[in-house]
């Protein structure tokens, strides 16, 4: 069964499809989840055979994430955060990354598998006080998290908010408009906003990009890598910080600079909206 856990049940939570592969637990397999099923860990492993460092790379996105709500929290002076397509949990969460530099740290996070919600919940439950929630909600409808109550409750959106769309963004096909719903998110928050991005890479390895594509269609999910070019379009006028949109190995390492930069290949950049 390779690295990670296993669902030995595979009974189907309710409302859950364990007939296709869903990409939060793909990537919780990766990870070394064990919410996950058979589809999944098929799809998982058909993605491995052609990018063998997979894992890796999905734990060095996770880092970047860490990285990034760390640096936002110590250096730009950001107090809340909106996750979308946060994912199953995993150490450390991303509430828990913010809330241990400062306390005051609020995060909505938003996703719309079944199974995050199921987790998402009792994380909820279990992090109290109202600082930490989740909307189960489509980023392909803006509108309908913009309009959700437990966003105007949990943040003031008169303060600056880090919009995350880390590792989610690929599975937006294009007809389906991944700049535009991004950007309706984006007009909704104030100056002094950051957006946070990773994606997925057209251009590190295309052959072995297009393996991954067929393996995601056959398994029933949409997988759509990018180019450098149309992942620095979704930061569209927002002001890039340095270094820019970069393979994610080279966003600020917190160590020593990576031997080889495109080893992972992922697209990373933070962007904050001017005025
Ligand atoms: N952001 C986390 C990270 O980088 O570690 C998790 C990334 S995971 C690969 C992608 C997540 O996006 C999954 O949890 C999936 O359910 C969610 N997702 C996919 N399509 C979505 C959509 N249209 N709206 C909201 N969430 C979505």
């Amino acid at each position: 069964d390779g690295a990670g856990g296993r669902n030995e049940r595979e009974v189907a939570p309710p409302g859950v499809d364990i007939t296709v592969a869903h990409s939060a637990r793909v990537y919780d397999w990766w990870l070394g989840g064990t919410d996950n099923f058979a589809v999944d860990r098929a799809v998982g492993a058909a993605f491995a055979e052609a990018i063998p460092d997979i894992r890796t790379m999905a734990r060095e996105n996770r880092r970047f994430l860490d990285r990034v709500v760390d640096h936002l929290v110590r250096e730009a002076g950001v107090r809340q955060f909106l996750d979308i397509g946060s994912g199953i949990p995993t150490s450390p969460n991303l509430h828990e990354v913010a809330q241990r530099t400062t306390a005051d740290a609020r995060v909505v996070y938003v996703d719309n598998d079944p199974i995050v919600l199921a987790h998402s919940r009792a994380l909820i439950r279990d992090s109290g006080a109202g600082a930490t929630e989740y909307i189960h909600a489509d980023l392909r409808d803006p509108a309908s998290i913009l309009a959700d109550p437990v966003l105007a409750r949990t943040l003031d959106l008169g303060q600056p908010v880090a919009l995350m769309l880390v590792a989610m963004l690929m599975l937006i096909a294009d007809e389906d408009d991944p700049w535009g719903t991004s950007r309706e998110l984006m007009d909704a928050l104030p100056p002094g906003s950051y957006v946070v991005i990773t994606h997925p890479g057209q251009d590190f390895d295309p052959a072995a990009m297009a393996k991954v594509v067929g393996a995601a269609g056959r398994g029933g999910m949409t997988l759509v890598p990018r180019d450098r070019a149309g992942v620095e379009r979704f930061f569209a006028d927002w002001e890039l910080v340095e270094p820019g949109v970069v393979p994610v190995l080279a966003w600020r390492p917190d160590g020593p600079p990576p031997a080889d930069p495109n080893a992972a290949y992922y697209w990373a950049g933070v962007a904050r909206k001017p005025g």
